[in-house]
């Protein structure tokens, strides 16, 4: 259910921003409100509690929104009504270049708890995990000390499956193919409440609302600017693939559905019930007295195809709609920021660290994200992606994005993959990656350099192997025929 809290919105809002003013060091931006408000939004006296907060390390919250794309929601200036996600960033630190390293959950997560890309952790699909001791970030905070502590709501990242829950002291797991926001923070406030009064913690929460099947919402409004196109659902029939064509909601999709912009719709309403839950996770929290000193991350393990390239309600390719996800870091002491340097989901382990004085572990292919905030030092050059199952791999500059298939794949049937194929953008002028641009230019050849060192440098650990999972959890969602 949800509720509204309209008396916290505006006037209070006026007031964090009188005792707490924002002061970018990089730009002049302001934050988009976005749309009107809407769901569960936090209390605002968190933030006034937080105002000269003490140098004490701080607990430390770490939000992994699944299949959430950055452009989708209110501090970027999508259509989502993400009331909560706006307060954090507009408190905090938004990085609005922040790209994942996988198209998928499994791959991106690992990247995210270790601080390497999947060419070194080697995990490349959903049903392998992580090696056994690898260094993680909950190791290293429980190492730290802190009770660590986490919430996953796929089945997937498990475990069994994952291998994820290395140093965590406490894990609720997933029992069912996908569970509500709501559910998922209760569970991590239960588990908040077994740690001891003034003890830190360390808690990783995993929504997946976002991620198809988009279950209806009677309150959904819907948005009519979307910034997809509106296509024909026998255009989606057409390029399904064969899991689409088998999953019953797919299948219930195209056979009630004449267009897409409905579903996108269902895609955005599904989106501000995980923002609706990160309210009451906020409030939750406040009220068991964890406001003054508790830094926040959201972020995501990937987006989602709503249509380009006939990819559609799923995660295929390694274009900007599957890699562009949110960066959100909250921390008490920090002024807010808004950084458009280029940065990636494994800078987020080391920046953890460094806000609480946690030893950086080796090899770790992150960086703390804090020099970048103050100038001090620029943002990545290049970032890189990885399809699954290694059959792609990608690189993008400030300008360009280079493709290149490594593999054979016919997965897509709008759109198959050639071993040896590449695809070049010029993104200061295609920022959609529309237009491939088949001519040789500088820049298309530093990005190949880069993707061929980047391909050589692998720490190539192998995952453990796959685990006997229950499959029909990745048949709801869609992975498998
Ligand atoms: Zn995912």
């Amino acid at each position: 259910m949800r509720v509204s809290y309209k008396y916290v919105s505006f006037a209070l809002g006026l007031l964090i921003w009188s005792c707490h003013p924002p002061s970018p060091k990089q730009t002049s931006e302001s934050l988009s409100e976005g749309t009107p408000e809407r769901g569960v939004q936090f209390s605002t006296d968190a933030f006034k509690a937080q105002t000269g907060a003490t140098a004490v390390p701080p607990n430390v919250v770490l939000l992994t929104i699944d299949t959430l794309r950055a452009d989708f929601i209110s501090p970027y200036g999508g259509p989502a009504r993400t009331p909560n996600l706006t307060q954090l960033a507009q408190n905090g630190w938004l990085f609005r270049n922040c790209f994942s390293t996988s198209m998928l959950t499994n791959p991106s997560h690992a990247s995210i708890m270790t601080s390497l890309f999947p060419k070194d952790h080697g995990v490349y699909d959903n049903q392998s995990g992580i090696k056994n001791k690898l260094p993680t970030l909950a190791r290293a905070m429980a190492s730290r000390g802190y009770r660590t502590l986490a919430v996953v709501s796929f089945p997937h990242l498990n475990e069994k499956t994952s291998n994820l829950a290395q140093g965590f002291e406490h894990v609720i797991e997933a029992t069912s193919p996908q569970r509500d926001a709501s559910k998922a923070v209760a569970h991590a406030l239960d588990l908040v409440d077994r740690i001891g009064t003034g003890e830190q913690f360390f808690l990783w929460v995993h929504l997946v609302d976002p991620h198809a099947p988009y279950n209806d919402s009677p309150t959904a409004i819907a948005h009519h600017n979307l910034p997809v196109k509106n296509q024909p659902m026998r255009r989606v029939i057409k390029s399904a693939p064969g899991f689409q064509r088998t999953n019953k909601w797919f299948r219930w999709a195209m056979e009630n559905f004449h267009t897409t912009h409905p579903l996108v719709n269902r895609y955005i309403a599904e989106i501000e019930r995980a923002d609706t839950g990160v309210g009451q996770l906020l409030d939750g929290l406040y009220q068991r007295g964890y406001g003054t000193n508790t830094a926040y991350f959201v972020t995501s393990d990937h987006g989602e195809n709503l249509g380009e390239r006939d990819l559609y309600f799923h995660h295929g390719g390694l274009y900007k709609e599957t890699l562009h996800v949110p960066l959100i870091a909250y921390l008490p002491t920090e002024t807010p920021t808004v950084i458009n340097e280029l940065v990636q989901t494994i800078d987020i382990a080391p920046t953890i660290l460094e806000a609480t004085q946690t030893p950086l572990w080796s090899p770790m292919r992150g960086r703390p994200l804090s020099r970048i905030v103050r100038g001090k030092s620029p943002g990545r050059s290049y970032v890189f992606s990885e399809h699954m199952h290694k059959q792609m791999v990608s690189v993008r500059s400030n300008n360009g994005t280079l493709l290149l298939h490594l593999k054979d794949e016919n997965q897509f049937p709008s759109y198959p993959m050639r071993q040896g194929k590449t695809e070049f953008y010029d993104t200061s002028s295609d920022p959609g990656e529309l237009h491939q641009i088949t001519t040789e230019s500088p820049l298309k050849q530093t990005l190949r350099l880069q993707l061929e060192q980047y391909l050589n440098d692998g720490l190539n650990f192998d995952p453990r192997p796959a685990y006997a999972q229950d499959l029909d959890s990745l048949r709801a969602l869609g992975y498998l025929e």
